[in-house]
């Protein structure tokens, strides 16, 4: 199997380096440092559960991890304040685009879920409780390193200003939420933590490592006890399958099958739950924001090793 994992993996690699890049979407550019990035990289990083990594392509360049964040800030937010989070943030998918604000005024500033922007702040606030940002930060920053066993892992600070400098939308949604009393600092603090985490640096592979602990039902990949409850990885795995690709979840869950978090830095997080951790990056959107060759490249994944939640065990 691991030996036909490398082939899989290798080809998988060369059939998306053939995609001409006018034909992978378009990198963000809303944050106008993710516009700087060259389009045509791709990489692929597999963490399979007994450790076994697979890489090909541009698996060990850094790039800006983005909504991906969100699965980790979720993780610690949890344990910081367990299951009262439900009360401040919902689980259900937004089928609105990553930054809308449309349904906070209906829903009284209780954003859809974890995984849209709103979510997000509202978790960056919980997070924020106690501290200052930057130890907030600093938290959030340790806790990654921890799951990667990676002290290398760093904060990429011309994206954080980059996005501090133009994140209106992101500015918007905090104040929105501000006056409904969902988000409890001065929305400059809260966005501060949010845009920096969104700002972390990470490559493939240490992003598939980071999630392996999703992928071993919440256990820490280094034997180091536990991360979170089975319980609450399972539940963290399902959140990524029905509102890790905003407006697009649906179609990743019916071409993919398997657990994902998009960003758009162009990377996505797959988990298959007992067997591996995934991550894909190619800088290149399709028009909901997420990775146009890394849902493709996931789909050959699956569809080539038969991966996939819905698979009998
Ligand atoms: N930092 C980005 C924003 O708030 C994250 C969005 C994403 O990756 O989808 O706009």
């Amino acid at each position: 199997m691991s030996a036909d994992l490398e082939t899989i993996v290798a080809e998988i690699a060369a059939e998306m380096a053939a995609v001409p890049v006018a034909r992978r979407g378009v990198p963000a550019s809303y944050i106008p440092e993710l516009a700087k990035v060259d389009p045509g990289r791709f990489g692929l990083a597999v963490v399979l559960a007994d450790g076994q990594v697979h890489v090909a392509g541009d698996a060990d360049e850094a790039f800006s991890i983005q909504s991906i964040s969100k699965v980790f800030m979720l993780t610690l937010a949890l344990g910081k304040i367990g299951d009262g989070l439900w009360a401040r943030v919902g689980r259900e998918p937004s089928g609105n685009a990553f930054n809308s604000i449309v349904q906070l005024e209906a829903e009284k500033g209780i954003p859809r879920n974890p995984f849209i922007n709103a979510g997000a702040l509202v978790v960056a606030d919980v997070l924020l409780a106690g501290h200052a940002p930057r130890e907030a930060i600093g938290e959030i920053l340790q806790f990654v390193r921890y799951l990667a066993d990676d002290d290398s892992i760093v904060v990429d600070r011309a994206v954080a200003r980059s996005e501090t400098e133009t994140g209106f939308r992101n500015a918007a949604l905090a104040n929105y939420m501000r006056a409904f009393g969902t988000i409890t600092h001065a929305p400059e603090l809260t966005l501060g933590v949010y845009f920096h985490v969104c700002a972390l640096a990470m490559s493939c592979r240490q992003l598939a490592l980071a999630g392996r602990f999703l992928a071993l039902d919440g256990r820490h990949p280094g034997g180091r006890g536990r991360v979170v409850s089975a319980e609450r990885a399972r539940r963290i795995a399902a959140l990524m399958l029905t509102c890790g690709h905003y407006d697009g979840s649906g179609d990743f869950a019916f071409r993919v099958g398997i657990p994902g978090k998009s960003g758009v830095g162009g990377g996505i997080l797959a988990v298959v739950p007992g067997v591996a951790s995934v991550a894909v990056w190619s800088p290149g959107l399709n028009a909901v924001g997420n990775s146009t060759l890394g849902a493709a490249a996931l789909e050959q994944l699956a569809r080539r090793t038969g991966w996939s939640v819905f698979a009998p065990p």
